[in-house]
């Protein structure tokens, strides 16, 4: 019978917290999700651990039937893994997690219920993060949400929660989508009629540490910014506008100055010399801009996968 629920965890490099985590999620979907109407199957994707997370999960995968991994033949990042496994996934209803027990188990019986109210989208939103996780950490996802919450128009707290669920059709849509550089949570709320958040725990990492450096933040902001919106490029027009105007009105006063003053001389060479680094930045800025864009415009026709799967893993049921 095919499974009614798939929870999907990405996993790199947390042979800590494997057997923890199973043994949590196990039990909550042993006392939830046992009658027969609402069988579930449990997805890990291999991210290219070079731990021993590779050989635990095949281990779970051979003794527990409803268990899948998907092992891919290197590191391609959360958000491909994620992808990687929603690839296998057969269920209704699509639980995203971590595998670091940030995002208690516990909590998924309150999502599912969600979506049997009848949302599309499901969103955590974690509780106390501040007590948790460092102000490094914290700081660069309160601006992301900004920007998320500006760009896609979706008012939600918390994008960076992966403690969500989805609809099938929801899934099903991502799946569609063949950009290489993407964010889930944004990407499903562009496809999902009804969306909603409900509050979730947020514990500390159980072990092991971040895989969320600060240049994988800044790639991952960018990822959003461009993927989702057109915003930076229409700035540059506006900001370009403005350039134009304040350096016409400034000719006009510079031309009325000289007439009034014939015989002045030349002053305020430093003012100049400001405005102009000032416009020597804005223009840098721009080019910078333009060259993400066109980065990504090259990335995305060259159409390279967006991750290999090396490998399989299941028992059969
Ligand atoms: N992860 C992954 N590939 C990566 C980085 C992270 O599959 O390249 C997984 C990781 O194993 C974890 C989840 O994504 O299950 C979230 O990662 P992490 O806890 O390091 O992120 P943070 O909580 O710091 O945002
Ligand atoms: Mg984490």
């Amino acid at each position: 019978m095919a499974p009614y629920l798939s929870i999907v965890i990405p996993v790199f490099n947390e042979e800590a917290n494997i057997a923890n985590l199973w043994q949590r999620l196990s039990a909550v979907l042993a006392e939830h999700f046992h009658d027969p109407g609402r069988p579930w199957e449990v997805i890990f994707t291999d991210d290219g651990s070079r731990d021993g997370s590779l050989a635990l999960l095949q281990d779970l995968a051979q003794r527990e039937p409803r268990i899948c991994v998907v092992e891919f033949n290197r590191n391609y990042g959360q958000h491909a893994a994620i992808f990687g496994a929603f690839a296998v996934t057969r269920g209704q209803v699509i639980v995203t997690m971590d595998a670091d027990l940030q995002n208690p188990p516990e909590e998924i019986p309150k999502l599912v219920a969600r979506i049997e109210e009848g949302f599309d989208v499901v969103g955590g939103w974690r509780q106390g993060r501040m007590d948790n996780d460092s102000l490094f950490r914290t700081l660069p996802s309160k601006i992301v949400n900004m920007v998320t919450r500006k760009t896609t128009g979706v008012q939600l707290h918390d994008y960076g929660c992966m403690l969500r669920a989805y609809r099938r059709e929801i899934v099903d849509a991502m799946l569609q989508c063949k950009e290489r550089s993407s964010f889930i949570p944004a990407l499903a709320n562009s496809f999902a009629k009804r969306i909603t958040e409900v509050p979730v725990e947020h514990a500390e990492r159980a072990a092991g540490d971040s895989k969320y450096g600060f240049w994988k933040l800044i790639n991952l902001q960018f990822d959003l910014l461009t993927s989702f919106s057109l915003l930076p490029l229409q700035m540059l027009s506006v900001l370009g506008v403005i350039v134009s105007a304040t350096g016409i009105g400034f000719g006009i006063i510079l031309l009325v100055y000289r007439m009034l003053h014939p015989e002045g001389t030349v002053q305020g060479v430093f003012t100049l010399f400001a405005i102009l680094f000032f416009f020597v930045g804005a223009q840098f800025l721009a080019f910078g801009l333009l060259g993400e864009y066109i980065g990504r415009i090259y990335q995305e026709v060259r159409d390279r996968p967006r991750y290999v799967v090396k490998k399989l893993h299941k028992t059969d049921e």
